[in-house]
């Protein structure tokens, strides 16, 4: 049956391929870390030749371990670290430089140049985003700035920009497809998300030829075949490579959040919220960014974007600076020893806070400590301070939208701790919803591929094939989670501006 779709998730630290079947049941996965290249302080590169590898061996070994036949595949769909840039030689398929990584900060400087000719509102307009070193366009300029001749060659046409995506789509499909899906496009600084065209102005203030800039594409399309001679896919060529979306969106779909209103959000290290916002495009005033989540047949659909930069990590921080737990997992039993916080509040803040605080000297904070407080009070104010980011961030999300919303859907390392759900849904006073499937992300790249290849005809179809692990509804009274979450934010006040 020509029922299985593969998803290749290109991600910061490996590449995997997970082969999934019709039901949307992973029936096989390949995974294959590649080493993080740090040339400076504040600078991170990937050698753009090792993710081609890596990925390729992960997908020839999921495939060989599933005993399927190649015209078992219907397709092949990509999900990628987003914003990662790289810059390849049009003749000779060679990168002429390392890929710059979307974590590398190289290009602050470029980015204040920018911020002072007073760019900013240009680029929130056109772009859905704020100018952050994070997205690629002045990573691409940087490349043709600093690498020897690359101006020329790029002005001669000769050069192809891509972000992970395109360069595994180009190279899959033997140099044919230069195509970027507009998700990734969004995250690039140079893209019009609601006219879904290169925007000429800003690639000239970046001195970006467009001849480089791949063709902006929707995520769900046949973009090419697998090309016949790649070592190691011989097998696999011809198959279709038919899905395309940037691993936040990945996500978004892969938990079946297709209706506005509905969010996801994952636990991990940090945190990556997106709330689907339908065929609008809303503009923050809380500093959000907005992006093209996905487009598919002709129906393009919008995100509202955030994240909490210190999550999961301040339970490894408890873990492993305090040595107040032995392992993540054992805060849960530690905090639900206690039947309250005991009045203590843990404001994780680091490395500051964003959005809706934005707040880039704020520092960490526990507060509210009496001699009664224990280290079950510490490890309980942890979980609920990554809660509470959680609802401020998604509170600023719902005003932004103008619209309620109406489910959160969870994944990520720390969505496995009930006492954390329970008490996100109880302050949020919202279902929060696990799925059983926790590979969201790459289920979202084969379904947009599977859509495209006819193994499903609807996006509707994912309702069919999500299920639910659990679903936390609100237990506490309302009136007692307000009155916790106004605490919450004096503990929030209390670590504002310290480094100020
Ligand atoms: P990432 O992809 O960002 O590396 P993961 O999704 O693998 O993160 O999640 C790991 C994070 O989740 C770590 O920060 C860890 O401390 C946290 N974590 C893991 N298990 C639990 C748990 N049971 N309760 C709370 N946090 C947890």
């Amino acid at each position: 049956m020509n029922g299985y779709v593969v998803a290749l998730d290109q991600g910061t630290t490996s590449s995997r391929a997970i082969v999934f079947d019709a039901k949307g049941v992973p029936v096989t996965i390949a995974q294959y870390p590649f080493p993080q290249i740090y040339p400076k302080p504040g600078w991170v590169e990937h050698d753009p030749m090792v993710i081609l590898e890596t990925q390729f061996r992960a997908l020839a070994e999921a495939f060989e371990k599933s005993e399927l036949s190649p015209t078992d595949i219907a397709g092949i769909g990509i999900t990628n670290q987003r914003e990662t840039t790289i810059v390849w030689d049009k003749n000779t398929g060679k990168p002429i430089y390392n890929a710059i990584v979307w974590q590398c900060r190289r290009t602050a400087p470029i980015c204040d140049k920018l911020e002072a000719e007073g760019v900013g509102d240009y680029v929130r307009d056109r772009t859905g985003l704020l100018i952050d070193a994070y997205f690629s366009g002045t990573k691409i300029k940087w490349i043709l700035d600093n690498v020897d001749g690359a101006r020329e060659k790029a002005e001669r046409g000769e050069l192809l920009f891509g972000n992970v995506d395109s360069w595994l789509i180009w190279n899959l499909t033997g140099g044919k497809a230069h195509v970027s899906d507009y998700s990734n496009c969004s995250r690039t600084m140079l893209f019009d998300i609601n006219e879904l065209k290169w925007d000429k102005t800003l690639c000239n203030k970046l001195g970006i030829p467009m001849s480089m800039l791949p063709t902006p594409v929707p995520s769900s399309m046949v973009f090419g075949k697998v090309a016949p001679g790649i070592t190691g896919l011989e097998m696999l060529a011809g198959i279709p490579v038919c899905g395309s979306v940037g691993d936040q969106a990945a996500a978004l779909i892969g938990q079946g959040c297709i209706e506005k209103g509905q969010a996801k959000n994952t636990y991990g290290t940090g945190c990556f919220t997106l709330l689907n916002t339908g065929d609008q495009s809303v503009r923050s005033a809380s500093g959000l960014v907005t992006s093209v989540a996905w487009s598919i047949g002709g129906k393009t659909t919008y995100a509202l974007e955030g994240s909490v930069f210190n999550a999961g990590s301040s339970i490894q921080w408890l873990r492993d600076e305090i040595g107040l737990l032995g392992t993540s997992s054992e805060c849960e039993a530690l905090a639900t020893s206690v039947p309250d916080n005991g009045g203590v509040y843990l404001v994780s803040a680091f490395t500051g806070l964003g959005a809706p605080h934005w707040d880039m000297y704020a520092r960490g904070a526990i507060v509210g400590l009496t001699r009664g407080s224990t280290k079950a009070h510490i490890a309980r104010a942890a979980l609920e301070g990554i809660a509470y980011q959680v609802k401020d961030l998604l509170d600023a999300m719902e005003q932004d939208a103008g619209e309620p919303l109406s489910v959160l859907r969870v994944d990520g390392g720390a969505s496995v701790n009930n006492f954390m759900m329970q008490f996100q849904s109880d302050i949020l006073r919202k279902p929060i919803d696990r799925p059983k499937m926790v590979e969201t992300t790459a289920f979202g790249a084969a379904f947009l591929a599977g859509l495209a290849a006819g193994v499903w005809n609807d996006v509707s179809d994912i309702a069919d094939i999500r299920e639910s692990d659990r679903v936390f509804t609100p237990q506490m009274f309302e009136g007692e989670a307000k009155a916790l979450h106004e605490k919450w934010h004096r503990a929030v006040e209390r670590a504002a501006k310290w480094e100020e």
